[in-house]
């Protein structure tokens, strides 16, 4: 008899989902937690944040 074979897979950011939604688990995400960004947002946000913080802005 033979086995099912598990594979574990990576993230491929949903891929197959061509229709313009975006990735399944940031539709869903009832928390809104997930965001799909670019690395430069993400390094300008962090970048926003230091300064706030160098501000007292905010506590990081
Ligand atoms: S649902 Fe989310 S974690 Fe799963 S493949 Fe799509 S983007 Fe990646």
């Amino acid at each position: 008899m033979a086995k099912a074979k598990l594979v574990a897979n990576k993230c491929d950011l949903c891929a197959e989902r061509t229709n313009g939604v975006g990735p399944a688990c940031i539709q869903m995400c009832p928390t809104d937690a997930l965001r799909l960004v670019d690395s430069n947002q993400i390094e300008s946000s962090i970048e926003k944040k230091r300064l706030q913080s160098a501000l007292g802005l905010v506590n990081l």
